[in-house]
């Protein structure tokens, strides 16, 4: 059984990403999935998932690789399954969204645009009133949305588990309890120099105190607009290309990553990478408007995009295309990390007086973890009941609590991953540090111009997917994954 449908499985995987590659690129007009659902629909029923199951319990676990291989395909078979279970109002959902427009200034702005525009609004009245606009839209979707989510919880229960959290606590082999308290005690350890630096930096960017400060406020400050022009759009590609040769990785040789740079009508403003047949065509997608969120963006999707493009081609093809996300996000996250260097900074974008900039950008990085660390801790709590009382006080509660951003209750179904993702992000971030702090030791405090730091790197990719972010973390001597180091880092950079 299992040659076949290693066969089918990387096939679906291709064509998925391909599909989505030429949407999301502005080659493809709508995105149709349906039909490779459809086509493959034979990879992801409750029977394979209950023939994994088996398969799983009689490998024995000292064979490691074997047992690795049924648990990926399990993890994909059930991840497809609950995908599929919740296909329809998937649809619907993404049908409202797209459909959904706001009235401002006598144009017509559609949702995601409403986004863009408050990220970029300086008058804190309009954005706050097409927050307004865009919330009441959000709203509307809610019943939806809480339909979609019932039935999420009723296929977790339908295969055995009794919550959607511990079906996925088993199958990604996590304990989200544990989890839960390291972030309650970061978000405790970092709250003194957040209230006190997001002060600071509010006052000075936005003339706001922070217990003045909303959500819709949260969005603008991220963007950091004021330093945009130490981020060209034109020097994009350049500052890429230089920071990979550091490592020792001509990109221009690299004919398995394409850069896809091409100006469409319809390309998504933000970078993505689409690894579509892993290592043979993986593509870095990029629509350079230059400001350091673009370049945050890019180098992000960079560090996935070789990730990818250094798997071993002869890897099994659910080591490839199955893995756990908090691995490939510590890759993106270390190249993201990047314009936070001050080294880096001045080499590649000769940017001298860049204190504020770290400042500020640490800030909102702070900013992100703990919003993400009051969504996982809120997604449990929702995952693990089957009801929706209380749900949306609980979000704001969370969200307002962590962030000091006074947030509402309208996006408490919105703000939501499927999948715990949220803490495949925290995990990265956490596995991050250490492995910057790695490089930086092992090889040279600039790491990312040391060829043997890359070497290291090609290596670790080299196994794509085969192992999960705690065993690689393990393999290469750090330990377990915990949050110190971040909380360290956070306090000794913003004190
Ligand atoms: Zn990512």
């Amino acid at each position: 059984m299992l040659e076949e449908y290693r066969r089918e499985y990387a096939d679906f995987n291709t064509r998925q990403m391909r599909e989505y590659y030429l949407f999301l690129s502005g080659q493809k007009t709508g995105l149709e999935l349906t039909q490779i659902y459809e086509r493959y629909s034979d990879l992801f029923t409750r029977e394979v998932i209950e023939q994994f199951q088996q398969l799983r319990q009689e490998t024995p676990a000292h064979f490691e690789t074997n047992y690795a291989s049924i648990n990926h395909l399990l993890v994909f078979a059930t991840d497809q399954y609950m995908e599929n279970t919740a296909k329809t109002l998937t649809e619907e959902i993404s049908q409202y969204e797209a459909a959904a427009k706001i009235e401002w200034q006598g144009q017509e702005i559609p949702l995601q645009g409403a986004f863009v525009a408050i990220k970029a609004e300086r008058n804190r009245a309009a954005r706050q009133a097409i927050y307004k606009k865009r919330a009441a839209l959000t709203e509307d979707a809610n019943d939806l949305r809480a339909e979609r989510l019932m039935k999420l919880h009723t296929a977790a229960q339908a295969l055995g588990h009794k919550s959607y959290t511990t079906l996925y606590e088993e199958l990604r082999n996590q304990d989200y309890e544990e989890l839960s308290r390291q972030l309650q005690n970061f978000l405790e350890k970092t709250e003194a120099v957040y209230i006190t630096r997001m002060d600071e930096a509010l006052r000075r960017d936005l003339n706001l105190k922070i217990e003045d400060a909303e959500r819709v406020d949260a969005l603008y400050f991220a963007n950091l607009i004021g330093f945009d022009r130490h981020f060209p759009a034109d020097q994009l590609l350049r500052v890429y290309a230089e920071t990979m040769q550091g490592l020792g990785i001509a990109i221009e040789k690299q004919e398995n990553v394409e850069v896809d740079s091409a100006e469409r009508p319809r390309k998504s403003p933000r970078a993505f990478c689409a690894p579509i047949r892993i290592p043979e065509e993986v593509k870095l997608v990029i629509r350079p408007v230059g400001g350091q969120s673009d370049y945050q963006a890019m180098l992000h999707e960079a560090g996935h995009a070789q990730h990818y493009g250094w798997a071993a081609a002869d890897l099994r093809p659910e080591f490839k295309y199955t893995g756990d996300y908090a691995l490939t996000e510590t890759y993106a996250f270390l190249f993201n990390h990047l314009p936070f260097d001050s080294a880096w900074l001045t080499e590649m974008l000769d940017f001298r007086n860049h204190t504020d900039f770290v400042r500020s950008v640490m800030v909102s990085r702070l900013m992100a973890i703990r919003r993400y660390a009051a969504k996982f801790i809120y997604e449990c709590e929702l995952h693990s009941g089957n009801s929706l009382t209380n749900a949306a006080e609980r979000y704001a509660e969370l969200q307002t609590d962590a962030t000091k951003f006074k947030t509402g209750e309208s996006e408490f179904l919105f703000d939501l991953d499927d999948a715990f993702y949220s803490s495949s992000y925290l995990r990265a971030w956490a596995f991050e540090v250490a492995l910057r702090e790695y490089l930086k030791t092992k090889f040279d405090r600039y790491w990312w111009r040391s060829k043997r730091a890359g070497d290291f790197l090609k290596e670790i990719w080299h196994t794509g997917d085969r192992y999960n972010a705690d065993e690689m973390a393990a393999q290469i001597g750090l330990g377990k994954i915990g949050f110190d180091l971040l909380i360290d880092e956070f306090n000794q950079k913003l004190k």
